[in-house]
């Protein structure tokens, strides 16, 4: 399935880690015995003209994100998710979109991939983008097309803010309670609650289903 397709099928909402409103589903308890698989691929965005220009393309390589997909394995294995990584690769985007996406914009990205103006190769379930800006946010996620955004040089770890990223997007809010939990906005934190680990199976079974 092409990431056109999701993005047209699934329609466009977005979060910039301001989430107020995430459906309450009806869940039992999870049976952790039961390891959910989910891919996921990642995509360094550089721009697609001429000379890398460090103010427009990412810093990042394949071998970083290679390592940082093995801490978000890591992470997500607390609720028997396996994050199964599809393409890490990079890919080129034109230099307007991705002057849009460091001011915080990401319409004319999401636009572009929607007309197939973006080669998305071997995209999965989620699909993850490494801009070198993305406005002020570490990170950033739109729900309904399971796209994520992080910014080169994010002031948590990485493997947090791709991880916390993924957690909207299997339908998890933010907490204010503790710090030291995943979806505590701006912390190093990385651990899931009981229900956010229910909720988190629940919305990644939804998504294999089709139903999400
Ligand atoms: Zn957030």
């Amino acid at each position: 399935m092409s990431v056109r397709y999701l993005l047209l099928s699934l329609g466009l909402f977005a979060s910039a880690c301001s989430i107020s409103t995430v459906s309450e589903p009806a869940i039992g308890p999870a049976d952790e015995d039961d390891s959910i698989s989910l891919s996921v691929s990642l995509y360094i965005v550089d721009e697609a003209a001429g000379t890398p220009n460090a103010q427009l393309s990412s810093a990042r390589n394949v071998a970083d994100l290679e390592a940082v997909a093995e801490r978000m394995q890591r992470i997500w294995s607390a609720a028997a998710i396996d994050l199964s990584i599809g393409t890490i690769t990079r890919i080129k985007v034109a230099p307007g979109i991705i002057a849009d996406l460091a001011t915080g914009d990401t319409s004319s990205f999401l636009d572009a991939a929607v007309a197939g103006d973006i080669p998305i190769p071997g995209p999965s379930s989620i699909n993850g983008f490494y801009v070198r800006r993305i406005g002020s946010a570490n990170g950033l996620a739109h729900l309904g097309a399971r796209i994520f955004f992080v910014a080169d040089d994010p002031s948590v770890h990485d493997e947090r803010v791709s991880s916390h990223e993924i957690g909207h997007i299997l339908g998890l809010p933010h907490t204010l309670l503790d710090q030291e939990r995943l979806m505590f906005s701006g912390t190093n934190g990385m651990e899931l609650s009981d229900r956010e680990i229910d909720v988190a199976r629940f919305g990644a079974t939804r998504i294999l289903d089709g139903s999400r």
